[in-house]
């Protein structure tokens, strides 16, 4: 829940979507479904990469109820009140000479991105709403739970083989190709296949993932959302992504993830350094999260913790990506007894931190950060969920 009372229950967020489309088409939905968005625990800006990443699922989700429709026009609304485009689209089915393509408003975007990957055929239309409690924007890929939530409604509609690493991957090529995001595979992976009381860690480069328990009730992990973005983020995305490319050639790798700190120190004059700070950070970060993984399943979050700030120290100095918010709220929290560790988490230049804790120590946390922040900061207390899902349209 959020920590000042919402309870961002699914069934809430389910109930608004029916409402919304009862309002919009008549009549009620056939289908409901609903996907997370994702916090990470450790292991940033490493999935593009080829690297480790441990994310996990979130209580928060994107909700899309609707139903099939004849004709080959789909409509899709969202209720998202962050959205300040038109909140209604309507496109036709795509066919082989005439693909979905980049629009307006830019939300749909994303659900035309996957209609056109998605793998089952021959698709119906359809007609459909969009919930949310994944704050878009902030830094816990509404993105991705927004394309998976699509996704996961289409395989009702019309199933495609059940792959579940090849639907993330249709996600992430809907981001890439209809959103202009060039995403690593992370947030939809676990989107996809998050599991209720474990984190993931996901290596990126075979796409195995293994699940890590975390349910110790005497655990917290806080997020913290700054409610600040700074416009870089785009742009600055793609230039660190293109840095590592070009680090990992000149190292005569095929990504960083198969370099390690030696190979890097033996070319350091053939990589200016800036590029050598970008590839650091990286062969680090990997090695870092492999460690995390470790410490977690040993119950050894005072060394969990250590890696978690050793990780924000990073991103901050070497990688370049953190912003005075986000360092703010790491120290702040870091100040406290009963804190293992925290750092900023997602792409950087705003979003939110996570924060891993005593559970007896949240309050005061919670508090301290907000006499330390100048800004307005949202509190999530989370726990590891499940990945996307149908939801019952029964007996609500
Ligand atoms: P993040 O994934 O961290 O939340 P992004 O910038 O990657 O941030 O994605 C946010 C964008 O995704 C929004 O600006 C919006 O275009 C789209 N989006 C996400 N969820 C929804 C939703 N429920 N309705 C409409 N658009 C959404
Ligand atoms: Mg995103």
């Amino acid at each position: 829940m959020a920590a000042d009372g919402n309870v961002l229950d699914v069934a809430a967020l389910l109930s608004a979507a029916r409402r919304a489309y009862e309002r919009s088409y008549g009549g009620e939905a056939q289908v409901a479904v609903c996907a997370p968005g994702r916090v990470n625990l450790i292991g940033e800006h490493t999935d593009y990469n080829q690297g480790l990443v441990l994310p996990m699922a979130l209580p928060l989700v994107t909700v899309m109820v609707g139903s099939i429709t004849s004709g080959q026009s789909c409509s899709v609304e969202t209720i998202a009140e962050s959205v300040d485009e038109p909140k209604r689209v309507d496109f036709d089915l795509p066919t082989e000479s005439s693909p979905l393509t980049r629009g307006k408003p830019a939300w749909a975007n994303y659900v035309k991105g996957v209609v056109q990957h998605y793998r089952g055929r021959p698709l119906p239309a359809f007609k459909a709403v969009l919930a949310s409690s994944v704050p878009l924007g902030g830094g816990l890929s509404s993105s991705a739970s927004l394309e998976v939530a699509v996704y996961t409604f289409l395989q009702q509609l019309c199933p495609d083989d059940g792959d579940e690493i090849a639907k993330a991957v249709a996600c992430q090529q809907a981001e890439h190709t209809h959103a202009g995001v060039p995403c690593g595979i992370m947030d939809q992976f676990v989107s996809v296949l998050g599991k209720q009381g474990h984190a993931l860690l996901i290596d990126c480069r075979s796409l195995e993932a293994v699940p890590v328990p975390l349910t110790d009730p005497s655990l917290v992990i806080l997020i913290t959302n700054s409610n600040v973005r700074h416009s870089l983020t785009g742009s600055e995305y793609s230039s660190r992504r293109k840095q590592c490319e070009n680090a990992a050639a000149i190292l005569g790798k095929s990504s960083l993830r198969d370099a390690t700190m030696q190979d890097l120190e033996g070319s350091q004059e053939s990589l200016d350094s800036v590029t050598y700070r970008r590839a650091e950070h990286v062969i680090k970060e990997i090695e870092r999260t492999a460690q995390a993984a470790e410490a977690l399943k040993r119950g050894a979050y005072k060394e969990f913790g250590k890696l978690m700030v050793e990780s924000h120290n990073s991103l901050r100095d070497l990688y370049e990506v953190s912003c005075p918010e986000l360092d703010v709220l790491v120290t702040a929290a870091m100040e406290l007894d009963g804190v293992f560790g925290s750092r900023m988490t997602g792409g950087g230049f705003g979003g939110c931190t996570v924060t891993l804790l005593q559970a007896d120590a949240t309050e005061r946390t919670i508090k301290h950060i907000q006499e330390r922040y100048k800004g307005h900061p949202t509190f999530y207390i989370t726990t590891p969920s499940e990945g996307a899902r149908v939801l019952s349209l029964t007996g609500n």
